[in-house]
């Protein structure tokens, strides 16, 4: 088990592109820390300078207390998952999962301990003879898992690991992955662009944008308090309200704290639909555009009035004076509907 630490990472690939501009986490001994943010954002290159997959252009990765910038892979201890599984075609369930141990010369009666017990974790023991050819994709993707837990590393690395799944089964090996580290207790590192996967996975969530981290933390403290607009309409889904005109005045009745000076944020689950305006809270008139429906919640998209529009703040966020607002399933208003909605728990 360690820790691992980067300092000031950075990264410029060959060509002059800077895709890590100085990067600080901190990850403790046994905690599960996911990398989150969208495409492009610099994830996978700072996962594989931890893996020494890349070169570090500067600052420092300490694994357990040792800077690792100039050790080979196979001397950092550390076992990777990868999106694509990258197992041996030709080889059985039980052969991939032994080939890296037999590689480093480990005694066979050692090679079958290991493997039947991450084969019986796992449960795949009935399965150790198949090809990977017939395996289901949540099964290779254990197959996979098992290669690394056979290292009994001191670090975990997932690149993605679920990406080729379908939703149910990425759901189904989402927990799995979860308990199996709970239980083995090793430090991991985990890169997703998903954030309802990074939220329930993490420990540490380290939020990351163009190449820098945006926030660290619990993942409901930043749920709770995004430190920008971009951590605010990228964590949550639908996003974050995010709102200026006057923020001050609502921000001062609600004591609520804005995430960037004059911007407010409101999440779609703290609004309700009332005429009623809260002691201590804001209410807004809307104009219903569209409503959808998924199952248990209904998401109202409405308009507010001109002078209380919302300011553009980051990509991918909703269009100027629009506001979305979650309600029971059973509540959906009609389109064209002029509502009032107020907010009454403040962020
Ligand atoms: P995704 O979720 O799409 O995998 P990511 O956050 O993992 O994205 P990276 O793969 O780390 O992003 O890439 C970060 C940036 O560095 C991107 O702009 C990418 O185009 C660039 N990049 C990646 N590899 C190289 C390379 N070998 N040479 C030059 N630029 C690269």
């Amino acid at each position: 088990m360690a820790n691992v630490t980067l300092r000031n990472v950075r990264k410029t690939y060959t060509g002059g592109f800077e895709a890590i501009k100085g990067v600080n986490v901190d990850v403790a001994d046994g905690q599960f820390c996911v990398l989150v943010g969208p495409s492009g954002c610099g994830k996978s290159t700072l996962l594989r300078m931890v893996a020494g997959l890349e070169t570090v252009t500067g600052g420092e990765i300490d694994i357990g207390g040792r800077v690792v910038n100039q050790i080979e892979p196979a001397d950092r201890d550390i076992a990777m998952v990868f999106q694509n599984y990258a197992l041996y075609p030709h080889m059985s369930v039980y052969n991939n999962m032994a080939y890296g141990l037999r590689n480093r010369g480990m005694a066979e009666a050692e090679v079958k301990t290991r493997v039947e017990e991450a084969a019986r974790v796992l449960e795949l023991a009935p399965m150790l003879e198949r090809k990977p050819r017939q395996l289901s994709g949540g099964q290779r993707q254990r197959v996979a898992m098992g290669r690394a837990i056979v290292r009994q590393p001191k670090v975990f690395l997932f690149d993605e690991p679920l990406s080729n799944l379908d939703a149910k089964l990425r759901i189904a090996m989402r927990v799995e992955i979860r308990k199996l580290q709970r239980r083995l207790n090793t430090t991991s590192i985990y890169v997703t662009h998903d954030q309802l996967e990074a939220m329930t996975l993490a420990d540490v969530l380290v939020v990351m944008n163009g190449g820098q981290v945006e926030q660290v933390g619990n993942p409901l403290a930043i749920y709770e308090k995004p430190a920008t607009t971009f951590v605010a309409s990228f964590i949550g889904a639908p996003p974050m309200n995010l709102m200026s005109t006057r923020a001050d005045e609502i921000k001062s009745q609600l004591g609520g704290s804005a995430t960037e000076a004059g911007i407010l944020g409101i999440r779609p689950e703290d609004f309700v639909i009332t005429d009623q305006t809260p002691a201590g809270g804001v209410a807004l008139p809307l104009t219903v555009e569209a409503i959808e429906r998924v199952g248990a919640e209904t998401f109202v998209y409405g308009t507010r009035a001109q002078d209380e529009q919302r300011v553009a703040a980051t990509p991918g966020e909703l269009p100027p004076g629009e506001v979305i607002v979650r309600v029971p399933g059973t509540e959906a208003p009609a389109i064209g509907e002029r509502i009032r909605v107020a907010a009454v728990r403040a962020k």
